[in-house]
């Protein structure tokens, strides 16, 4: 048996029953795709069911508010993903008129598609033989083959392209795609791999010198970046002030306003900080509590974040305006702040 074939054999008697895989929807396939790149299965689930019960069709998508989109995506990470969703179906209903493109290269050009997603909504919802190359299945090449060039620069990742090209059935390249994402995600998986049980024990380079867990190999580590952030929970009687972020990772979402230190400082030192005066210039305020810098980490920022509430009689801030508490619930917010907001008992 050939590689894809020992694949969709190991595919057929393994695999997960997961809801996108009994439809060939491109619409829906296009969702879980969306859900799928920065998320568990497992935590994807019930966010894809959410998705697809409020805008079954590409025509909801594009006619909802962006607030209901963002909302319903709240607590997935990765906002972006949620506007370009938006944006897309709205591309879609203006030049597609509303039919979901279904070739390769129309599908690539919606926003926030890749060369993966295209390859898989391409081959799963048309049958078009676009192989999928995405963690798992840079995983299971290079320990097979005993790739060993680093998948994360432009040239390696091109490179996994052409070989998972070659190695792909054209004839069967849906099932063929599905079944080496899987053998990545429940057999050959980062840590642990079941290589007693694996169909390519006698074949796996990585298997036979030993060296599983240097596959796959990566070029330098992402450097994090930590942020240092005051945040203002400012009341004014039963109201809040709160404002819609117009950019950054955040776009679209609702947030309290901050101040950003460069280091870590203490309540006494941001409270003589020249940031805390300028802010605070002219107003009075009362400081109810602070709480502790709690950390809260994104994959290129660690968040330290401090939460100040305070009553204020007034205040005035570009993009911000003081809601009932109430109703800040229905509002697509961070997780950082919808956390602190439920800790508190303010929502
Ligand atoms: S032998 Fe182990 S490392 Fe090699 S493909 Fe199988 S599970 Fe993965």
């Amino acid at each position: 048996m050939n590689f894809s074939s020992t694949l969709i054999e190991w595919y057929k008697i393994n695999k997960r029953e997961l809801p996108w895989r009994s439809t060939t929807n491109p619409y829906f396939i296009w969702i879980s795709e969306i859900i799928l790149q920065q998320t568990k299965v497992e935590q994807g689930i019930p966010y894809y069911y959410k998705f697809i019960q409020h805008f079954p069709t590409i025509q909801k998508l594009a006619s909802a508010d962006q607030e209901l989109v963002l909302k319903l995506w709240q607590g997935l990470g990765y906002y972006s993903r949620a506007r370009n969703l938006h944006e897309s179906a709205k591309f879609i209903i203006k030049n597609y008129e509303g039919k979901f493109p279904d070739n390769y290269n129309e599908i690539l050009k919606l926003k926030g598609v890749g060369t993966y997603t295209a390859a898989a909504v391409a081959s799963f919802s048309f049958g078009l033989p676009y192989a999928v190359v995405d963690g798992n299945v840079i995983r299971v090449l290079s320990r097979i083959h005993g790739l060993n060039f680093p998948f994360n620069s432009t040239i390696g990742k091109k490179y996994f392209i052409e070989i998972a090209q070659k190695l792909l059935d054209k004839l069967n390249p849906a099932e063929n795609n599905q079944a080496i994402m899987e053998f990545g995600a429940l057999q050959c998986t980062p840590k642990s791999p079941k290589c007693s049980i694996c169909p390519f024990v006698n074949e796996c380079i990585a298997f036979r010198t030993n060296t599983i867990d240097k596959f796959p190999i990566k070029s330098k580590k992402l450097k994090v970046k930590k942020r240092y952030l005051n945040y203002f929970l400012l009341k004014k009687r039963k109201e809040i002030l709160i404002g819609k972020r117009n950019n950054g990772i955040w776009k679209g979402l609702y947030d309290l306003p901050f101040i950003e230190f460069l280091f870590p400082s203490t309540e006494t030192e941001v409270l003589k900080s020249n940031e805390w005066n300028i802010f605070f210039k002219n107003i009075n305020y009362k400081i109810i509590c602070v709480s502790n810098v709690s950390v809260h980490k994104l994959s290129h920022q660690h968040l330290y974040s401090r939460f100040w509430t305070l009553e204020v009689n007034n205040f005035e801030l570009e993009y911000f305006s003081f809601i009932k508490s109430s109703k800040i619930c229905d509002l697509p917010v961070p997780r950082l702040l919808d956390k602190f907001l439920k800790d508190n008992n303010i929502v």
